[in-house]
């Protein structure tokens, strides 16, 4: 699909792009490397929890927030990572390609995804801006496309792909993970937010030498056998140490979740989101209502995995 022009002025006409928010159903965490980002051996799932961002050619280089989440502190400017990820594209290609209509987008982002919650709400951001701004230029090789995404940041390679996938390095050597069923998640958000670079570097304080980081061979086997039991039995986050000494609090929601029944309390990315999985639609209602009358839980948002990556959902 290319880029439809408008009729008077031969400028695309907007596009808009959906791309998934993300768990990590196992993050194991090895030693930091000598450019300070630790080995990683991730399992992430895409989640129908996602962002929804317009692209607007021959615009004034805005971002403008709306959503659920719109109050959040979000980045304006090449902070933000929609705008770097696009400029990444632009900087990689306006040597050989005509790249003009990427260079004052508008960017609209509806903010589903908690800010700073360790759900990759920035990285779909990212995801959803390289998708768009391929469409908007008539395409781009999908090799490209990767090393501009893990040029912003590790997960967003990832995103851009969805399904469920083990992470390799800082998350962005990626292979397919198969998985049988969908994942019923109740994401238990908080009011307070995690820096993740301050959650790694307690858990390097805490794990002075640690394994190197692996992916359980009883996660992948029960992924593929959609085995809940077994998943919760062998899925473990190895910064939830870290991050529970920062806010105390979210290891009483965690035992909250257990307490009603969640097959896994689990902490998303570096936190301070936790995501719970349910037995089933049925049995997320119920924890959902449950874990929304938890102290220390600002919401309860129930969606499901693994869900598509980053992809063109609509054009004016
Ligand atoms: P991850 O799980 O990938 O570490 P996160 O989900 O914890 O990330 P994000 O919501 O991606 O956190 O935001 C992390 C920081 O990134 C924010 O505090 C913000 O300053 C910056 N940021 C840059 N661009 C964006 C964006 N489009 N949306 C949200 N945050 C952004």
């Amino acid at each position: 699909m290319t880029a439809q022009l408008h009729p008077v002025s031969g400028i695309p006409t907007p596009v808009k792009v959906w791309a998934p928010g993300k768990i990590n159903v196992h993050l194991g965490v090895g030693k930091s490397g000598d450019d300070g980002y630790h080995e990683l051996a991730t399992v992430f799932q895409a989640l129908n929890l996602g962002e929804t961002l317009t692209l607007v050619p021959g615009g004034n280089g805005s971002i403008v927030v709306r959503g659920r989440y719109a109050d959040a502190d979000v980045p304006q400017g090449d902070a933000n990572f929609a705008r770097r990820a696009v400029n990444l594209l632009i900087s990689a290609l306006e040597d050989e390609r005509d790249v003009d209509v990427l260079r004052d987008l508008d960017i609209i982002i509806d903010k589903q995804v908690p800010v700073a919650g360790g759900m990759g709400g920035g990285s779909a951001d990212a995801a959803a801006a390289l998708c768009g701004a391929a469409h908007l230029i008539g395409g781009v090789d999908d090799g490209l496309l990767h090393d501009c995404a893990v040029e912003v940041g590790a997960d967003v390679a990832f995103l851009l792909r969805g399904g469920t996938a083990i992470g390799h390095g800082r998350g962005e050597k990626l292979s397919p993970v198969l998985t049988r069923g969908s994942f019923h998640w109740v994401m238990a958000t908080s009011a307070s937010q995690l820096s993740t670079p301050t959650v790694y570097s307690r858990f390097d304080d805490l794990n002075p030498d640690p394994e190197p980081a692996v992916v359980p061979a009883e996660v992948l086997t029960a992924l593929a056998a959609g085995d809940l039991d077994t998943l919760a039995g062998a899925a473990v986050n190895d910064l939830t140490e870290a991050a529970v000494s920062y806010m105390p609090e979210l290891a009483e929601v965690m035992e909250a979740g257990r307490d009603a029944g969640a097959l896994l309390p689990l902490l998303s990315g570096s936190g301070p989101t936790i995501g719970f999985l349910a037995r089933d639609a049925h049995h997320a209602l119920d924890l959902a209502v449950l874990l929304q009358a938890t102290r220390g839980v600002k919401e309860a948002l129930r969606t499901t995995g693994p869900a598509p990556g980053a992809h063109i959902i609509d054009e004016h």
